[in-house]
């Protein structure tokens, strides 16, 4: 008899689990001996049930599907950048046919030759003039000359709110010169032209709701485009950049900002640049991936609070990277914790790296074209150099800020001037400069990179607008209205090194687009590894920090969707939240038993790459998403993205039924609203391709794995904004 689980946290939602004894497809029905120690209750091999697929709806859910808004954002003077991440990455691909499988898997039904018929809509440039809010500007401004404003696009066809982009060309041609030689001391700055009012994004257009979650179109032939030429070009000259950041991967990796720094300084070194990277040396680096790591500087002494700390630079490389390591040593203990994030002093330990990243610089004669700093941890790092460094002849760097999150921002007290040495109260505490925009006795050292920083980006374009004028930018939206002429988008890419299964060293075995087949032996390794049934039902991941952010309400409804609806579920998650923890360990305890479903509490880098490889979908339902990594890893490994319509997830993830793209440029399914009728439209659809479509579902797979997200565009964009501001 089927078991029926109720989620504790849901009375009413009683979902009914399928029987434990997991159908078997007579192909996999050789399932490995499972090494669980506790074993699930059924090992999934006894039983073959109906030949039909496991209970996919034909039927849409409940809720109207959520239109796909993520149609190619319209042309404008300031776009070219952000338009060529978001539409270029995902631009080159072949009109490859779908190959059969070489066998007959139970995960790939037959298929049938797709025919063509595709409805587009046409699309026309519906540029929205650049606008500024009736907002106090921002006096301090940084000194820029106010040059054309920063158009804004609009989507093709709705009014969908258009993503802030950069074109960095544009800029160049256009903008008067940038001069923050003199960073205003005493002197005030230019006040800021008001651009013309904003203009409320349009409504949002109303999408049919489509009768059923069936796919509507099949699949066209597809069209070569292999040869399309990549419209990101660099001209400029070779540069020298510092990365100055709290994380890289793998030595220092929390998050995406450390996948970022690892993967773009490589891509901006094979590019002919010299770059350099600045860490603290934690105690918990990771060694073993640091070659030849020797003391490069004695005797460093970073100025705090009214003496000085005694550090050591050590040099070493990371996986070529050349990297530097700032080891203070003093009874603080800044990096000597086991841990990167999560004291009580964080705010002062990073304000002192920040401090002694600009001191090493100075005292090693370093004089970078640019230099390059992330998040509130290294955002003091353009105030230490305009208020101190300058004026101490360092006057050739100019700097480059990348938020990754704005929920984090750094706010303080005034301690934190005298500690650093910055000092004069009464200069940052000034609502141009530092001063938080909510509360008036506190810094917001965020804010203050963004002020003062040369240029200031973020890890998407849609995620720029959202910032600037989606209510997502924590407070500083105004800050962020006055600079906008400093400010835009830039997806992040990964790096196809690390995340490529054809070469992936964690993965059982390796495949490709002409290898496609070697995927279903990982999702047997996968099933293994887990001891979940070896059955027909698609694999469901989700892969992540549990934290708010991401979704939570949502996985958790998802992985009880799921094993209602005919496909298994793995989690690979944690959150430094015990509380958090400890729900997903209920669950998990309460789910031990189901042969469909997995939840891995805690952080394992190589099991990810298994569960990527392995798995048919994964899910992105966050609440906000910066830019967001783990879906782009998935496109690369087959794995269609389930995701909501937010941030870089938008800009990266075209809905396969919805969306305005070509088809061969649709890449997955998307989700409007932070719902579960709107999650359900789209994992709906998705399980219901899965098995009623599964040749649509295959060239949904290798469009996928065609998509460009790796750093090639994104490397391009950041050359273009640093020569920007180069010689400003
Ligand atoms: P964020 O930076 O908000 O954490 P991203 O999607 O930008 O989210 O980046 C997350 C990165 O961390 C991805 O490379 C993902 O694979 C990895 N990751 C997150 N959680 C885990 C985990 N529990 N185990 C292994 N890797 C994880």
């Amino acid at each position: 008899m089927a078991k029926k689980i109720v989620d504790p946290k849901k009375p009413g939602a009683i979902v009914k689990m399928p029987p434990k004894t997991a159908p078997v497809a007579p192909t996999l029905s050789e399932s490995p001996t499972p090494t669980r120690l506790a074993p699930k209750s059924s090992p999934a091999k006894s039983e073959r049930p109906a030949a039909t697929p496991p209970p996919a709806r034909a039927e849409g859910p409940a809720a109207t599907p959520a239109p796909a808004r993520n149609e190619k954002p319209a042309t404008s003077p300031v776009a070219a950048m952000a338009e060529k991440t978001a539409a270029t990455h995902t631009a080159a691909m072949t009109g490859e046919p779908a190959a059969r499988p070489k066998r007959a898997m139970s995960e790939e039904p037959a298929t049938k030759p797709a025919s063509v018929k595709v409805e587009e809509t046409a699309t026309k440039p519906d540029p929205v003039q650049a606008e500024e809010p009736a907002t106090k500007p921002d006096p301090v401004q940084a000194e820029e000359p106010a040059p054309k404003p920063v158009p804004v696009k609009s989507e093709e066809t709705s009014a969908t709110p258009p993503p802030l982009t950069i074109d960095t060309s544009e800029l160049l041609a256009t903008a008067p010169a940038l001069d923050l030689t003199g960073m205003p001391e005493s002197a005030p700055a230019p006040p800021v032209e008001v651009p013309p009012e904003v203009q409320p994004p349009a409504p949002e257009r109303e999408e049919e709701e489509p009768e059923s979650v069936h796919i509507l179109e099949p699949y066209p032939e597809q069209p070569d485009t292999s040869q399309a030429p990549s419209p990101s070009v660099y001209h400029g000259p070779s540069l020298y950049i510092v990365q100055i950041t709290p994380e890289m991967a793998p030595v220092a990796k929390v998050g995406g900002l450390g996948d970022v720094v690892f993967g773009l300084t490589r891509e901006l070194a094979i590019r002919g640049n010299h770059v350099e990277i600045i860490l603290p040396k934690y105690d918990n680096l990771r060694y073993d991936h640091i070659f030849e790591l020797h003391v490069a500087f004695q005797d460093l002494w970073v100025p705090w609070y009214e003496g000085a700390i005694h550090c050591t630079v050590y040099f070493g490389f990371v996986h070529d990277r050349k990297c530097f390591f700032i080891e203070p040593h003093s009874p603080d203990n800044f990096f000597n914790r086991g841990a990167i994030y999560g004291f009580n002093d964080d705010l002062l330990r990073y304000a002192f790296f920040s401090r002694a990243a600009m001191e090493f610089l100075f005292k090693a004669g370093k004089h970078p074209d640019i230099i390059h700093c992330h998040d509130w941890q290294t955002a003091l790092v353009p105030v230490f150099l305009y208020e101190i460094y300058q004026h101490l002849g360092m006057t050739h760097p100019r700097v480059c800020l990348t938020i990754h999150n704005f929920k984090h921002q750094g706010v303080t007290g005034q301690e934190l001037l005298r500690a650093t040495g910055l000092g004069r109260p009464e200069h940052f505490f000034d609502y141009s400069r530092l001063r938080d925009n909510h509360n008036p006795h506190a810094l917001n050292l965020l804010k203050g990179g963004i002020v003062y920083a040369n240029f200031t980006t973020t890890v998407s374009p849609r995620y720029a607008f959202e910032t600037r004028d989606g209510g997502q930018g924590f407070g500083l939206e105004p800050t962020l209205h006055t600079h906008h002429l400093k400010y835009g988008g830039v997806v992040n890419g990964i790096d196809y090194d690390v995340w490529n299964p054809e070469v992936d060293r964690y993965l059982p075995v390796r495949f490709g687009l002409d290898t496609l087949d070697g995927k279903y032996d990982n999702k047997r390794a996968l099933r293994h590894r887990f001891m979940l049934a070896d059955n027909a039902k698609p694999i469901v991941a989700f892969i992540g920090r549990l934290d708010p952010q991401k979704g939570l309400e949502l996985v958790r409804h998802a992985i009880f969707y799921c094993l209602e609806h005919g496909a298994q579920f793995v989690l690979l998650g944690s959150s430094p939240d015990a509380r958090i923890n400890a729900d997903f360990w209920g669950l998990k305890q309460m789910l031990n038993d189901s042969p469909d479903c997995h939840l891995e509490i805690g952080y394992d880098e190589e099991l990810s790459h298994l569960i990527y490889a392995g798995a048919d979908l994964l899910l992105v339902p966050s609440q906000f998403e910066p830019c967001g990594l783990t879906q782009l890893i998935a496109l690369r490994y087959g794995t269609i993205p389930v995701v909501r319509a937010v941030g870089g997830l938008a800009d990266t993830v075209f809905d396969k039924d919805y969306s305005h793209r070509p088809l061969h440029e649709r890449n997955g399914y998307v989700f409007e609203n932070y719902d579960h009728p709107g999650l359900e439209s789209a994992l709906g659809r998705a399980i219901a391709c899965y098995y009623h479509h599964p040749d649509h579902f295959r060239e949904l797979m290798k469009n996928a794995m065609r998509s460009d997200y790796s750093w090639n565009v994104p490397g391009i964009d950041y050359l273009n904004i640093y020569n920007y501001i180069r010689d400003k």
